[in-house]
This record gives C-alpha cells, structure tokens and sequence, in this order.
C-alpha cells in the first residue's frame, strides 16, 4: 500500500499552503477523528467533526508527544472533510458492550462519520526519515494531539450531564461506563479550537490512523 503521494506545485497553491519550491512535498491522508466511542469514553459529535475539518487545515502535522522534539514538526494540515462511511466490524470494538456503546453513538450521529485530512510535509534531510517511516506503514498511529471543545452531552438523555434533569454521570473508566447511575460513554460538543495532528504509539481513537492513497 502507499502511504505517501508526491504533490504539484498546484495542489499547493488550491490548498493555500505556503510551501518552497525549492523541495518536493509529499501528501498523507489521515482519519483524524469519528464517532466511535474512544478508550477514554468519549465520542465526538457529528457537528464538532464538521468543525473539526474546517480547524484542521492550517495545524502542525507530525508533532510527536514528546515537546522537546520540536523539530518533528514538518507537516502542515492543508484540507479537510467529513465522510459518511459503511461499518465495517474491525471499525466497532471487540467486546460485546463495545459494541452495544458504538450502535448508540452512531445511531446519534446519524451513521458512522469519519473526520479525514491531507497533511502535507516537505522531504528535507531531517523529515525524510519520519517521512520513509510512514510512507513503509511502520508509523501509521496518530491523534489529534490537544483542542478544546464546550460541553459533554449525555448519550442516554441526549442533554448536557450538567443538566440538572439528566441524573447520569460521565464515566472515566470501564467498571464506571457499565455501571448504574453512569451514562454508557460522553459525547464531546461545540469543538472549539484544534492546535495539532500528532505522530503517537497509541491514540485515544483506536481507529485514527494514516490511511493508504
Ligand atoms: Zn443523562
């Protein structure tokens, strides 16, 4: 599979990048952000991932965890959209209650909508190596590394949690997500800002990841 595509001058240009024409830049496509529910118990709502395409472009790409490594940043987010996706078994989790959770969270959304974005880095001598690094699929993982968003809603109640008529609490954890008294996952709302696209070894959304061309 390719995970790198070369670029033209024009593609630059149509996605208002600023780019020297002194380099050859590569494109990575990349499912950010969807409405599963993630390892945290949080799922993103169909609008904040509309949001969420319209924030990206113009971020940092590649920027690993690690914020010493300021030199990893050598992408740049250039475009975005959201897409409405057939489910596919390996996008649902593997425990029954996952699934039960991930019905629920599509079923709200309206369908399984999948956040994509084209990243666009230049081959320097210090980038070509993170760059031949996904371009072989070793680096596939990634995660919206930091945002803000308004609010957590309520999947059972389909109201805000600090509702006072909505009596569930957001879970933090497994046991919390399967208890009584707690809401089975918390959709995140009103995205805000998004400041980076990350390079990481596990992300929160177990299926972010770079996808092929
Ligand atoms: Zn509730």
């Amino acid at each position: 599979m390719k995970f790198l595509r070369e670029v033209t001058e024009e593609e630059l240009q149509n996605w208002g990048v600023r780019y020297s024409s002194d380099y050859k830049y590569v494109a990575i496509k990349i499912a950010v952000a969807n409405v599963l529910v993630n390892r945290s118990f949080q799922s993103w709502s169909f609008d904040s991932l509309k949001t969420a395409v319209k924030l990206l472009p113009g971020n940092p790409f590649i920027l690993d965890h690690n914020w010493n490594q300021v030199k990893e940043v050598v992408g740049t987010i250039a475009t975005g959209q959201t897409l409405k996706l057939p489910i596919n078994k390996k996008d649902l989790g593997i425990s029954e209650d996952e699934i039960q959770r991930n019905k629920l969270a599509i079923d709200i959304a309206g369908g399984f909508y999948e956040a994509q974005v084209i990243a666009v880095a230049p081959i320097l001598s210090d980038t070509k190596n993170i760059l031949d690094k996904i371009g072989s699929g070793i680096i596939q993982k990634v995660s919206i590394g930091a945002y803000s968003f308004n609010h957590f809603v309520c999947p059972s109640c389909r109201k805000k949690f600090e509702d006072k008529s909505c009596f569930c609490l957001p879970p933090k954890n497994h046991k919390q997500a399967n208890s009584e008294g707690f809401a089975p996952f918390s959709i995140r709302e009103g995205l805000r800002d998004t400041f980076e696209v990350s390079v990481v070894v596990i992300p929160r959304a177990a299926t972010a990841k770079i996808l092929p061309w």
